[in-house]
């Protein structure tokens, strides 16, 4: 058996009695019925899909503009129908250019030699020679989106994309190259399900493995090999080579390493490149600034100001650098919760060091809480070098009335990174402790958090 052969052994055995019984799979299996499609529908509906593919102005259809061609393309003889023809037909038409008519001749003509073929037979339709002028008709790029319009259209070809993954997956032990047309290209993989015999039909085949592979998952029906293969809980996993080579990261690409979960430090750089451009200069410029060395987390904007005057004006790559940045840094903060705790003046910086340690300015925050020290809420007293007017105990005790608060606890940030208490801190702490008691409103600590430390005026003991 040919390990191809097996994957849908594998699928009918040990994973398809779940799926085959599902009413996704049975209710696509069983649109397969053989009809005449009506060529005047599938004319329209061609036109309609190419439109946009050639850049036709939305503001041209079929009753304003191209009339001539959704008309025409009915009456032309597909027997006798020739070039010139289509042109001049075309040529009627309003606001299209020579490129687009030219284009659009093309298609005419495909569409006009598929008619004559086969007269619009359903199981006609999908045969090997006609498939390829579906895909002339589509362009290169496109051919996987030819066998989805022609699904849609009521031809049972095979067309599940994310099935022939799986199967590549299973097979191959890694993913299909995308770049390389030939070796994603669909008629691999109808070849590929026109030769099983363990299900009634290649359109069978084909539906099994769309459902194995998540195609079916608005549908309720989970299928393990998505986009993120759930290997561990898979069925099939004994037999798979990409499970099987799970530990073999050499020559693996950074598109398996994501699906894999095996990204490690060293494949940072290239995991920024893979995310945040596709276009092969800016990837460039990025390599050569991510090979100076400085990790993400130390790309200030300043430090970005080289990569960006190698950039044309209108590119956004510094702009998704910094929204990077921001996602990373915000990734780990979790609003506080009424009834929330702090144990200890650890647990205040792991909480603060996120929001504050990168902060260009001081900013001063006061956390509100109640007779049991549970959080009440937090507030935002100051922004810019802290002095006592910034910090004055009538904003910070303003608030704490307001919230009926039982004590409070003061948080600023130094942005040199260096933790140490300055005499201005001392003293503006040593006025709200002062102030804190004569209100009833203790503080009961003020944490300073530095780069990647902090300092605790209550462990110090300095309150
Ligand atoms: S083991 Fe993983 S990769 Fe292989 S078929 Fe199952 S889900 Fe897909």
């Amino acid at each position: 058996m040919t390990a191809q052969s097996h994957f849908f052994q594998a699928l009918r055995e040990k994973a398809g009695p779940c799926l085959i019984q599902h009413p996704w799979t049975i209710a696509q299996i069983n649109s397969s019925n053989i009809n005449l499609l009506s060529r005047k529908n599938l004319a329209a509906n061609l036109l309609e899909r190419i439109l946009p593919l050639f850049e036709v102005s939305e503001e041209l259809t079929r009753f304003a503009g191209l009339q001539p061609l959704f008309e025409g393309i009915n009456l032309l003889d597909p027997h006798y129908c020739r070039g010139d023809e289509a042109l001049r037909m075309l040529g009627k038409c309003q606001g299209l250019n020579d490129f687009q008519r030219e284009k659009l001749a093309g298609v005419v003509m495909l569409f006009m030699e598929i008619v004559k073929k086969t007269n619009l037979n359903s199981l006609q339709l999908k045969t090997f020679e006609i498939l390829t002028l579906w895909w002339k008709i589509f362009q290169e790029h496109e051919v996987w989106v030819a066998l989805q319009w022609l699904w849609q259209e009521g031809v049972t070809v095979p067309h599940s994309q994310n099935g022939f993954r799986a199967w590549w997956r299973f097979s191959h032990g890694s993913l299909p190259d995308s770049k390389n047309i030939s070796e994603s290209h669909p008629k691999i993989w109808i070849a590929i399900c026109e030769e099983q015999t363990v299900f009634n039909s290649a359109f069978e085949a084909d539906r099994m493995a769309a459902a194995f592979s998540g195609d079916g998952r608005y549908a309720d029906l989970a299928g393990v090999c998505g986009d993120l293969p759930d290997c561990d809980n898979c069925e099939l996993n004994a037999e798979c080579l990409w499970y099987a080579n799970e530990g073999n990261t050499a020559m693996v690409t950074i598109e398996e390493k994501i699906q894999r979960n095996q990204i490690s430090a060293e494949d940072i750089p290239e995991l920024m490149r893979w995310l945040l451009t596709s276009n092969p200069e800016e990837a460039e410029a990025l390599q050569a600034s991510l090979n100076r060395g400085a990790p993400l987390k130390d790309w200030s904007r300043e430090g970005l100001r080289d990569l960006e005057k190698q950039q044309p004006l209108d590119s956004k790559l510094i702009l998704r650098v910094e929204a990077m940045r921001e996602l990373c840094k915000n990734y780990g903060i979790e609003k506080l919760k009424p009834q929330d705790q702090f144990s200890s003046s650890r647990d205040i910086f792991n909480h603060f060091h996120q929001q504050l340690s990168r902060k260009k300015q001081e900013q001063f925050i006061i956390v509100l809480l109640d007779n049991k020290h549970r959080y009440l809420a937090e507030e935002d007293v100051s922004k810019g070098i802290l002095n006592k007017s910034l910090v004055h105990p009538r904003e910070v005790f303003a608030s704490a009335i307001e919230h009926r608060a039982a004590a409070l606890i003061c948080i600023h940030n130094h942005p040199s990174g260096d933790p140490e208490p300055s005499q201005e801190d001392l003293r503006i702490t040593e006025r709200l402790v002062e102030v804190g008691k004569l209100v009833g409103i203790p503080v009961l600590d003020h944490v300073i958090v530095g780069n990647e430390s902090y300092t605790s005026f209550a462990d110090q003991g300095l309150l």
